[in-house]
């Protein structure tokens, strides 16, 4: 029998091929989930499954997880992945971690509305598709779930270069206290995550000096690693955090 905080339950991650996501699918899987990890590439979706759940550890047979190709902003490719997921597991997933995310900075003065546009549409209206389309999901299959938006630090206090990014990470912590309040009645629990730095490809294009001065601000002293995002994913995801919803959480080493 499989042991863990979310043994048995079906878990959806978006942005999966990646960083945050992808430690979200190991952390998931190591604690007993089946996990879908949903990505833009299908390659790296299939990559973080064979390479980082609990399967690379022979603890599943290779039925069990699965990869599939999403783009979160196109509501054709959320309904897409919906209908295959009912195909394969005949329920909904109850654990759905909105990961998928993009920058385009720029200063206010220069920002194209196309790069403020598209990072929009991935981060908050992406949110709002897949929390939707779930969420729906699990009401008409009368079943309780977890839905963890992952948000930022930066949503809270704003950061230079970044008034898109900015503006759709407060607007994903908002929409989840709202999603809270409607879905409570369904015994749906919906909870956001705010990471400070974390080791992931989405920070590489940070300039050095201006990391060297974010991280003078952090108690801690060091970047995060998305792992230990990913272990407060799973904490809000689990039977553990039963009373919690419409909760915001920073984790940021103190920043
Ligand atoms: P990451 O390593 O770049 O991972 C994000 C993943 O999402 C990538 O695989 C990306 O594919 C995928 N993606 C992009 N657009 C998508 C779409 N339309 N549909 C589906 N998947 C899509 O970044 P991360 O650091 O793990 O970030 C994960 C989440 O945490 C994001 O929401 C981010 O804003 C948030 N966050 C990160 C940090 C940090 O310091 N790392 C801090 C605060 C919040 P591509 O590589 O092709 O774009």
């Amino acid at each position: 029998m499989v042991k863990g905080l979310v043994a048995g339950r079906l878990a959806l991650v978006t942005g999966a091929g990646s960083g945050i996501g992808r430690a979200a699918c190991q952390v998931l899987s190591r604690e007993g989930a089946t996990v879908i990890a949903a990505d833009k590439h299908h390659d790296s979706a299939l990559e973080t499954i064979k390479a980082h759940t609990a399967l690379a550890s022979g603890a599943f047979d290779v039925g069990d997880h699965s990869a599939m190709e999403l783009d979160v902003s196109n509501s054709k490719s959320v309904q897409g992945v919906l209908q295959n997921i009912l195909k394969q597991y005949k329920a909904p997933p109850t654990i759905v971690v909105n990961s998928a995310g993009i920058t385009k900075d720029n200063w206010l003065l220069k920002m194209s509305e196309s790069d403020y546009d598209s990072v929009l549409d991935v981060n908050l209206k992406g949110t709002f598709l897949v929390m939707q389309t779930f969420a729906k999901a699990m009401t008409e299959a009368s079943v309780t779930g977890s839905i963890v938006n992952i948000s930022s630090i930066v949503g809270k206090y704003g950061n230079l270069g970044q008034s898109n990014y900015t503006a759709s990470k407060a607007g994903v912590v908002a929409m989840t206290k709202t999603a809270a309040k409607e879905l409570g009645k369904f015994n749906i629990r919906v909870n956001a995550v705010l990471p400070g730095f974390i080791n992931t490809p989405i920070v590489k294009t940070v300039p050095d000096k201006v990391m060297m001065m974010m991280l003078m601000l952090v108690p801690l002293g060091r970047m995060g690693e998305p792992e230990e995002i990913a272990e407060v994913i799973t904490f809000l995801s689990s039977d553990k955090s039963s009373f919690i919803t419409g909760a915001a959480i920073d984790v940021t080493g103190g920043f």
